[in-house]
């Protein structure tokens, strides 16, 4: 590989990075990873760092898994690529179905459809439920509900429903129609409470106003994360997503679970629906489906969605929509391979138990540094925002996050900063010793940041 200047020197005049500006590339050039072993990756200059972020919530079984190299490497051998359009299919994607449907039966889902990431999972899932309702003879039920601070990914649907300015504001107009809800947010939100029973309440409230508002008879679908994590990891009160869902159900509305961090495990359980006792009508998976190691995602579909579909035989009930890699040979093999790996390694129970090791060493540093503002997890993601004053909550600016982060990467981990938040998503296969380093790693930082 070519030396470490020669590419961050290219890198910064020809690569450009998502969500990200060039100038800030170019001042701050980002740390280049040649390598990765087990839970840690290495850069270029060869120092090795526990990966605090698994990949981007996505490397759940860390970066040595072997037999999802091997179902890889088999595949390509075996038939590299053909399309699953009308008219062909693959071995590898018909028993990834199969999988999945027994995987996801708890949560009501019965057949994929296949995508190449997350935000094609999110737009799939959005048109599906538009067209139901057509199906349905419901044409004029085109709205989405969703969730402020939720994230749903960068296409057009998936922005639209976003709760963040930012992945927004550049693009508008998006669709018409989206009404957003309050988010879950204990630490700061508009009703007055840090009682997270209430504020779901409130939020359910705000729905059924909204619902009465709007008219039922305009909503298509609410869409929302079980556990909120772009956002900055906002765990909702139990009761919330149940009571969204008894909503919909009395109002026609489709629940669109937003899984593609939240499925295979990461919060301790084996759904972010199944953590809450719900049953979606549909479900966007991606990321850990194929931890990381090929673009590929699932939109999970339920039977009352389904049945629709199926038992229309106008051109209407045929799909207009799909992938040149919707059902990809070698995604579906590395996804099988997953899937068996994430049970027989019982990836969620690891998830839960070390996810209370971090969550209670965080904890303890909020004790210790009054930088930290809140502290907040389910399984293994979390977060710990970081404010200037505890009192009127002031987020903290870029330079004390990256004082914080560049504290952490000189200590051996790295971590992920969205905002005033460090994030943390480790591989699902950490040990209560690599809990240990994180935590020491995020103390250095604190320290560093003063
Ligand atoms: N939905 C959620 C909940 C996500 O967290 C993400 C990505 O982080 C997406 C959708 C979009 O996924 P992708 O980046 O694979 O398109």
């Amino acid at each position: 590989m070519a030396d470490s200047n020669f590419l961050t020197e290219h890198n910064a005049r020809h690569v450009w990075h998502p969500m990200a500006h060039p100038a800030e590339m170019r001042a701050n050039p980002p740390v280049i990873i040649s390598g990765g072993e087990g839970t840690e990756i290495i850069d270029i200059d060869g120092k090795r760092l526990l990966d605090g972020v698994g990949g981007l919530w996505n490397v759940n079984l860390g970066y040595s898994c072997d037999p999802v190299k091997q179902a890889i490497t088999a595949q390509l051998n075996e038939l590299p690529y053909y399309s699953a359009f009308r008219g062909t299919t693959n071995g590898p994607l018909i028993e990834l179905s199969v999988a999945l449907a027994e995987f996801f039966a708890p949560d009501g889902m019965v057949r994929s459809f296949f995508t190449s990431g997350g935000s094609d999972s999110v737009e799939t899932a959005l048109r599906l439920a538009r067209q139901f309702h057509k199906l349905n003879g419901q044409a004029e039920r085109t709205k989405f509900v969703s969730l402020k601070k939720g994230y749903h990914g960068t296409h057009f649907g998936g922005a639209s429903v976003n709760g963040n300015q930012n992945f927004r504001r550049a693009y508008e107009p998006l669709l018409p129609g989206t009404i957003h809800l309050a988010a879950p947010y204990a630490y700061r939100n508009p009703f007055n409470t840090d009682d997270p029973k209430v504020i779901a309440e409130c939020i359910v409230q705000q729905f059924a106003d909204e619902i009465a508002f709007h008219g039922a008879d305009t909503i298509a679908a609410l869409i929302m994360e079980p556990v909120l994590g772009a956002g900055g990891v906002i765990v909702p009160h139990e009761g919330l997503m149940p009571s969204l869902r008894s909503l919909c159900d009395k109002h026609g509305i489709l629940l669109i679970a937003d899984e593609v961090i939240t499925a295979f495990g990461r919060t301790g359980a084996w759904s972010g629906s199944r953590l809450w006792g719900v049953k979606p009508d549909l479900m966007c998976t991606a990321k850990a489906i194929t931890n990381g190691y090929f673009p590929f995602g699932a939109v999970m579909i339920g039977s009352r969605v389904a049945d629709v579909f199926e038992a229309d035989r106008t051109a209407m009930g045929s799909i207009g929509h799909g992938y040149t890699y919707s059902g990809h040979p070698v995604g579906a093999a590395a996804a099988i391979a997953c899937l068996a790996e994430t049970i027989k390694k019982d990836l969620p129970s690891n998830a839960a138990a070390r996810g209370v090791e971090l969550f209670d060493g965080l904890e303890a540093l909020k004790e210790r540094y009054p930088l930290v503002g809140d502290v907040r997890g389910m399984g293994l993601m979390c977060a710990m925002e970081l404010v200037s004053n505890r009192e009127d909550k002031t987020p903290v600016g870029k330079d004390t996050v990256a004082k914080v982060y560049k504290g952490a990467y000189e200590a051996g981990v790295m971590v992920r900063t969205s905002g005033n938040n460090i994030i943390l998503s480790p591989t699902l296969i950490i040990t209560s010793q690599d809990v240990a380093r994180i935590l020491e790693a995020l103390q250095a930082g604190l320290k560093a940041a003063g």
